[in-house]
């Protein structure tokens, strides 16, 4: 129900020296005067949008007697110039953890119906204050890990995703309105566009949307993270590699073969980008059951990989089972990159990766030397350095990322049909399907359900 009253505190549940709550829908304000009354002895709802007050607040004691209960300041705001489109009062109490929960029982017992995770966000959606895009990049906001994840989260909720996809869908619209009076009245000269023209603008459209497809890869390294995976054969430095990216000793360090069985798996920053990263078991020749169990996970995880870092010991000739690792990554989709470890300890590097790899670094997962290295070959391999994360439109989840492939595909096959020469009603059904896509990228048109899905994932008071 979008029209009832909700409640609920915004701040992080525990003790702190403030605490937040928040109330928003068209009670909001006469439940909170209920709950705050200003200490000037006029009404809350006489003060103006977004002052400041300072007052008391009050709640019911044992008999049900309206009782002072602390000190804090509300702020009004009248709808629509609210965070979620409608009236809205925050209260700031002291921030004791029963105190607090006894503040949002009051303003339950006033009226309002306690929100539900993202209800804030989602209001506000849904009220138009923002798009779909924007209110994933505050919920990104709110999860980030790395100063890149704040950066790009905090331009995405700009909204310039959005204004992207409707400046599309509106050329699109244009197009589609002259081909229309081009069948209507064909003998008429009535279209603003001709068959080459339409073309032409079609064309644009498609490159436009193909350049904002293709950040996703910037979006998805940074927002999702890159699934990368550590592999080499036993003792090669593997887990020094994953500790030394994770930041801590989070895999067993030992010269002893076969130490690491399962597969570790920790999200960390890289540079500009996120890993999701796995150490796995040695790969190599064992009658060992459990390692054995260990290497086979290790090659399933390398299947689904973005990312491998392939390590090699620097300061020793390939092995034959460095060479059988070389043949399968050749072979396969990922992006690879040979890391020549132990550098410290190697005198001239061994020349057989450097052949067969186009990015290969030599480090020390134990000193830490060339660690930069790595991360700018990470970021050269998966961030456009054109684009601003600040300001840029850059698509940065799965979802996005599906709608406008779709877009893209039903202008692709619009444009293709105008090349091989058919007449221009025959792309009408792509470049409405284009459209579709479009107002699904921007939020306009998607389900309930993955509404619902999308705000469940926020936090309750958000
Ligand atoms: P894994 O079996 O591939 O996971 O290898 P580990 O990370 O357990 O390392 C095996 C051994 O090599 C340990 O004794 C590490 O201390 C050592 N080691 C790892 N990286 C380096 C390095 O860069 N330089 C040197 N000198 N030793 C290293």
């Amino acid at each position: 129900m979008l029209n009832d009253t909700i409640a609920a505190v915004s701040t992080p549940r525990g003790k702190g020296g403030v605490a937040l709550l928040r109330v928003s829908g068209a009670d909001a304000l006469k439940i909170g005067e209920e709950v705050f009354r200003p200490k000037s002895g006029r009404a809350l709802s006489e003060y103006p949008s977004r002052a400041a007050v300072y007052g008391s607040i009050y709640a019911a004691d044992a008999n049900g007697a309206s009782v002072e209960i602390d000190d804090g300041v509300a702020t009004v705001y009248r709808a629509p110039a609210s965070f979620t489109g409608e009236d809205t009062v925050e209260i700031c109490c002291h921030g004791g953890l029963l105190l607090t929960e006894t503040v949002l029982t009051a303003l339950l017992a006033a009226g309002a119906r306690h929100a539900e995770a993202g209800e804030f966000t989602r209001r506000a959606f849904l009220n138009g204050k923002m798009g779909l895009s924007s209110a994933e990049a505050l919920g990104d906001l709110l999860e980030a890990k790395s100063r890149e994840q704040i950066l790009l989260a905090h331009g995405g909720m700009g909204g310039r995703t959005e204004a992207k996809s409707r400046a599309l869908y509106e050329e699109l619209r244009h197009i589609l309105a002259s081909i229309y009076v081009c069948i209507d009245y064909p003998d008429e000269d009535l279209a603003d566009m001709t068959p080459e023209e339409i073309l032409g603008a079609l064309e644009r459209c498609a490159a436009s949307l193909d350049a904002l497809i293709s950040t996703y890869r910037t979006g998805h390294a940074v927002a999702e993270g890159i699934r990368t995976v550590i592999c080499g054969r036993p003792n090669v430095g593997k887990s020094s590699l994953y500790n030394r990216i994770v930041g801590r000793d989070a895999a067993i360090v030992t010269d002893v073969e076969g130490t690491t069985r399962d597969v570790l798996t920790e999200t960390a920053p890289l540079g500009r980008v996120t890993l999701l990263l796995c150490d796995t078991a040695g790969l190599h020749a064992t009658e060992d059951a459990v390692e054995r169990i260990g290497i086979t996970r290790a090659r399933a995880e390398l299947a689904r990989a973005e990312l491998v870092l392939a390590l090699f010991d620097a300061s020793s000739e390939p092995t034959e089972e460095d060479l059988s690792l070389c043949r399968e990554l050749e072979a396969g989709e990922a992006s690879v990159i040979a890391v020549l470890n132990k550098c410290d300890l190697a005198g001239e590097l061994p020349s057989a990766y450097r052949e067969r790899f186009p990015n290969t670094v030599c480090l020390s997962a134990a000193t830490g030397e060339g660690m930069d290295a790595l991360t700018e070959t990470v970021e050269r391999l998966f961030i456009d350095g054109s684009l601003d994360p600040r300001s840029d439109a850059v698509l940065s989840n799965a979802r996005q990322h599906a709608a406008a492939l779709k877009a893209g595909r039903a202008l692709a096959a619009a444009v293709e049909a105008l090349r091989a020469g058919y007449p221009v009603d025959v792309c009408c059904s792509d470049v409405e399907l284009a459209m579709e896509a479009l107002a699904e990228l921007d939020g306009r048109a998607i389900s309930e359900d993955l509404v619902s899905e999308i705000f469940s994932h926020f936090c309750v008071g958000k």
